[in-house]
């Protein structure tokens, strides 16, 4: 059996130990994608937070089986592709190829099972008759709405009382106004599929209880989404299910927070103030946004603001530089006598990077804690760049360092960071950035060569005036025993750094 850990249930509010339904196994189900659009760093954060979940359980032993929908019919594709004059599966595809090509660039591994409600229409009306036939859904005029008042514990997940409640559904044949649309009666020019009930098309909620229930059986291990999920479209999950299969849907509920902009306002379409995930990584390498959201704890709300991205990819190339530094030591004594001899900063390297694996464990064991794994690692990082700057450590510290490189390893393989060749990252970075500051590489490469070559003739004022010249462009020039390098500043990192 793989290591326990515990999980905060959004039904209880409590941490609570994780059982399994088999030994050894997990079945992870997360609510997807409405296509009809690019995805936005609001949907990247529930991205980057699940894979990171399977990347780690799957690290710790557990088989785990991630399904992940994709909702590819519904009122904004019908509209969307009504707008763009296409038929609404031409766009829901493109749409999901979009959506692939962003998982891809993100470094994401794909679930394992992405099924689709278009091809999922019989197990969907399957469960729907169930309903009906357990008397807890009725059928009205080619609608199919489920009972709410007939679901004892609707509301339990959300904690919300049913009588103050009115779901967003027109009122069709509604008996009360919290009961919500399973099927939805075919309305003129809009996709449509047979059912006992007429032409029409599946609720939103039903969706997720049948793809599930398909794929992971009656009752799943982890279901999660964002938090903004859990009312109505989980709550409504929780009594479909339930009301059709006679058990429990779900043993533990994950939600992410949200991602909120200034005054806690959320990112969304219909509020205009969306940044797309292809947008980003024009200018910034994916592990700046996965480092951006594993610093937080996967439940805090995570403002978003223009800093965000520069200050992560600052961190992030200071992990980066901690690595190029310790990869670059040699020596032959052993650990200890090595931080007899270098003191403080290559005894705190030493303790810090024997101490990092098992600090991981327990943090991540303990609701997927990748905050404090992270603030571990940072501090790691940094113990190493200080002793970098030590002058016998490039020629010794070799096996000291040997434990925090064995610490960055593990973080690329549970936390997918640090997972690219050094030098490939910072000429992604230089490329990003450039691209970002509408400077040309060709530009920066000259003056540079420009500037060396008045140095070498000993011209230093005129070397100095075309580093001002690149300082003002952000690049910042640095000048050691192999020539001149250079980088592009990262506003706010290099500013405190
Ligand atoms: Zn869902």
């Amino acid at each position: 059996m793989p290591p326990g850990f515990r999980l905060h249930n959004t039904r209880s509010r409590k941490l609570e130990e994780f059982t399994p339904l088999q030994p050894g196994k997990i079945g992870l189900y997360v609510c997807g994608m409405t296509v009809y659009d690019r995805a936005h760093v609001g949907h990247a954060r529930a991205m980057v937070v699940f894979d990171t979940f399977v990347r780690y359980l799957r690290h710790r032993g557990w088989e785990v089986t991630f399904v992940r929908n994709f909702t590819d019919v519904d009122d904004k594709i019908i509209r969307k592709a009504a707008e763009e004059g296409i038929e609404a599966s031409a766009l829901a595809e493109r749409e999901i190829q979009a959506f692939h090509r962003d998982v891809d660039a993100m470094g994401l591994a794909r679930p394992d099972i992405e099924p689709r409600v278009t091809t999922s229409i019989d197990q969907i009306v399957a469960l729907i008759a169930t309903i009906i036939e357990r008397g807890h859904a009725y059928a009205a005029d080619g609608n199919v709405w489920f009972d709410v008042k007939s679901f004892e514990s609707y509301g339990q997940l959300s904690g919300q009382k049913v009588d103050e409640l009115r779901s967003a559904d027109p009122d069709a044949g509604k008996r009360e106004s919290a009961d919500f649309a399973l099927w939805k009666a075919a309305k003129p020019g809009e996709p449509a599929w047979d059912s006992p009930w007429g032409q029409g098309r599946p609720g939103w909620h039903i969706e997720c209880s049948a793809m599930a229930g398909t794929e992971l059986g009656a009752t799943i291990d982890i279901h999660g989404g964002g938090l903004d999920l859990v009312f109505p479209h989980h709550e409504n999950e929780v009594a479909q299910s339930e009301a059709g299969h006679g058990c429990r849907y779900v043993n533990y509920w994950m939600h992410n927070g949200l991602l909120t902009m200034a005054a806690g306002v959320k990112m969304g379409k219909s509020l205009g103030n969306v940044v797309n995930i292809e947008d980003v990584l024009k200018t910034f390498p994916a592990e700046t946004l996965r480092l951006y959201y594993l610093q937080n704890h996967y439940r805090s709300p995570l403002p978003w603001n223009d800093e965000a991205l520069p200050e992560a990819l600052g961190m992030l190339s200071r992990l980066y530089e901690a690595r190029d530094i310790a990869e670059t030591m040699r020596g032959e004594e052993t650990p200890e006598k090595i931080a007899e001899a270098l003191g403080a900063d290559a005894i705190k390297v030493l303790q810090l990077g024997r101490a990092f694996e098992e600090q991981l464990y327990t943090a991540l064991d303990e609701d997927f804690n990748t905050s404090k794994a992270l603030a571990n690692l940072l501090s790691l990082a940094r113990a190493v760049n200080r002793l970098g700057s030590h002058k016998k450590a490039k020629r010794r510290a070799g096996p000291l360092v040997a434990p925090a490189l064995a610490a960055f390893e593990l973080v690329g393989r549970t936390m997918g960071l640090m997972t690219t060749p050094t030098q490939d990252f910072l000429e992604e970075v230089k490329d990003k950035r450039l691209a970002s500051m509408g400077v040309s590489r060709a530009e920066v490469e000259r003056l540079v060569a420009d500037r060396e070559a008045q140095r070498e003739a000993k011209a230093w004022a005129e070397a100095d005036k075309i580093r001002d010249e690149l300082l003002a462009m952000s690049i910042i020039v640095m000048d050691g025993p192999q020539g001149s390098r250079w980088k592009v500043r990262l506003e706010a990192a290099d500013a405190q750094a």
